[in-house]
This record gives C-alpha cells, structure tokens and sequence, in this order.
C-alpha cells in the first residue's frame, strides 16, 4: 500500500507515468485518461497513455488525442514504457483482465500503481486506490483526485475540464442517470466555467454518427427488437453478417442498447452481437435490477447494475437461446 503522502511525494518531481484505461475504451475510459494526462503534464511529468485497443472516431478530437497509444499497434514500445514507469494510473476498469496482454505487463511493472475506478469489487492490484461506486464516472473521480486530494484545482484547465466533462457527460448518459447527484452538476458547472464547452461537446460526441451508423440503427429498432413482454425485457440481436452489411466499425453499435430500455415498463434491456470470435453481450436495466449479476454468473463478465456487460463461446443463436432461459430466473425481480 502507497500512503497519499507518498504518493504526493512521488508526483512533486517528474515522473514516468503510464495512464490506462479498458478494453473498448468508451467517453469515461478516454475522458478520464487524458483529462488525466492534461493535468500531469502541466506538473512536468513525461506522461504516456495506452489504450489495450482502439476506440471510435466520436472520441478522438479531445485534447492530446494523437498522444495516446493503442497497444496492438505499438506493444513493443509500450511493453517498455509500461517496464521503465514510475507510476501507471488504471482507469476505469477493476481488473487486469479488462486490459487484454497489456494486464500482465502492468502487474509485472515495478511501478507504483494508483487505480481510479467505480465499479465494483475491484481486484487487489493496485498500491493506491481513489475508487468509490457511487461517483457517475471515473471522470468525476479524477476530478475529485485533482481537487481534493492533490488540492490543486488550479491545475484543471480547458483542456483538463474538456476531457473530464465528456467522460462525465457520457457515462451519466448526459446527466440522466440515477448516479447524477447534486455534486456531479456542480462539478460540471465546475468544468464549464473552466472552459469546458458543453454544447459543443455534446455535439462533438452525438451528433457525429455516420450514414450508416444513423441506417443500421433504423434497421435494428424496425427489424431486430424483440420485446419479451412477460419479463419486462427487450432485446436486439444482430448477427456478424449484418455488420458486414452495414460496415458496422468500433463504437457504431454503441447506444443501441439503450433504445431498447426506452419502451415504457422495460426493465431490462439486451444487446447481442456477433462479433469476430465470440458473442458480446450489453445488458441495461432500471432501478435496482442486477444486471451486472446475470453478466457475471452467465457471461463471463460485470459491470454496474444498470450498465453491464459479458460474452460467451457459444453460437450467437444458443447464446441467445440460454439468455432467454436465464429469465424466469429473475422474473420476479423484472416484473417489479
Ligand atoms: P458495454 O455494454 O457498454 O460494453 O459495457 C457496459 C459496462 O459493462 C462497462 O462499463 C463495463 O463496466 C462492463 N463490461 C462490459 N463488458 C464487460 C466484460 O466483458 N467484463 C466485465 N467484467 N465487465 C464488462
Ligand atoms: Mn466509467
């Protein structure tokens, strides 16, 4: 365990620090590392972020966005910069395993590792932890890291507010959400004074769909949504063909999940997609039902309670096949 004091030690001098984030990174995973990293640098460190993967075009025009480093593309590179840190600071995931090969290169490091984090029951891998479940974000987090732990609030510039907002915009699903307390609007009121433009944002992150992204989810709502009306759930599932179809890329089937939860009295929401070489599953649900309980006991996988996620082996229709089993499970909690 690293004490805060410690860990302030460390930060007073330049460092070689390492920022990563999960799998797929979404606004928080990107938000939060480089509001993270515009932050560091302003304090002199030399400072790298490291992506396990790629992420859509919808979150690539933030500050220092050509900084970061996806690791398929340079793992060499980054094996050493991970090697050589003093610090590695993971971002928005609980567990090594959300990191892909990048995991075990972290967990061999001898730097001292620093989780920020909101979901639950994180592993034991970190020396100092800013985690809490309750935070909308891991983007508030940092925040809350940059203000009221290093007390240095003067340090969150346009560029740091840019970052931070998105990744609270997005993971709050543009403030919607139940995790969106009194503290959440005025730390982006915060964030806004400080130069973040949150129209502009919004803007930025939403309304930059392709053609075929606005298509494909016209296609999925009229054809694929299957409304399973005596467990209250909803479901879309799509099939790799149709992505060829569509010229399906990252981040294009993001969202969809959540039109399924819009139907009034829908309490759990499904997203199964066939990719590459297994099924990936997105769960959404409302009020107290356990989503991240069925991805964790059925599918390999977590998450939070409204917002998990999992996959399986199996053929897209036997997976399919075994969600719709698991139902009369939790009937009694979805027809709540
Ligand atoms: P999404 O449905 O957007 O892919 O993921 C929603 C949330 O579920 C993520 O923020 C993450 O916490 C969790 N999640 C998604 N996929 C996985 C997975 O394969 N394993 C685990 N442990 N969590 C996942
Ligand atoms: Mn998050």
């Amino acid at each position: 365990m690293l004490e805060l004091t410690s860990l302030k030690e460390i930060l007073a001098y330049p460092r070689q620090i390492v920022i990563t984030t999960h799998h797929k990174p979404d606004g928080d995973a990107i938000g939060s590392s480089l509001g993270l990293y515009n932050y560091l640098i302003q304090k002199g460190h030399h400072v790298k972020v490291i992506t396990p993967s790629d992420y859509p075009v919808f979150l690539q025009w933030m500050p220092n966005n050509p900084e970061v480093i996806i690791y398929p593309e340079k793992s060499k590179d980054s094996d050493q910069l991970i090697a050589e840190a003093d610090l590695i600071f993971c971002l928005d995931f609980n567990a090594l395993s959300r990191i892909n090969q990048l995991g075990e290169r972290v967990r061999e490091s001898a730097a001292k590792k620093v989780l920020i984090d909101h979901h639950l029951e994180p592993e034991d891998f970190d020396d100092y932890r800013y985690w809490s479940i309750n935070a909308c974000a891991t983007a508030q987090l940092v925040y809350e890291f940059i203000v009221n732990i290093m007390e240095e609030p003067g340090l969150i510039n346009k560029d740091v507010a840019t970052c931070l907002y998105t990744g609270i915009m997005t993971d709050s699903g543009s403030f919607r959400f139940a995790t969106t307390t009194p503290a959440v609007h005025y730390i982006a009121a915060d964030l806004i004074a400080r130069g973040a433009e949150n129209s502009k944002i919004h803007e930025l992150v939403y309304d930059n769909f392709s053609e075929n992204r606005l298509r494909f989810l016209g296609y999925c709502l009229l054809n694929k949504l299957e409304v399973l009306t005596e467990f209250h759930t909803a479901m879309i599932v799509v099939s790799r063909h149709e992505l060829q179809q569509f010229n399906i890329t990252t981040g294009d089937t993001e969202g969809l999940v959540n039109y399924a939860l819009t139907i009034n009295g829908i309490r759990l929401a499904a997203l199964i997609i066939e990719r590459q070489d297994l099924v990936k599953l997105s769960l959404r649900s409302t009020g107290d039902f356990p989503a991240n309980e069925i991805c964790k006991k059925y599918f390999n996988g977590g998450g939070h309670r409204n917002a998990a996620g999992g996959q399986s082996g199996q053929s897209l229709r036997e997976t399919v096949q075994k969600f719709k089993q698991i139902l009369p499970e939790y009937k009694s909690l979805l027809i709540q």
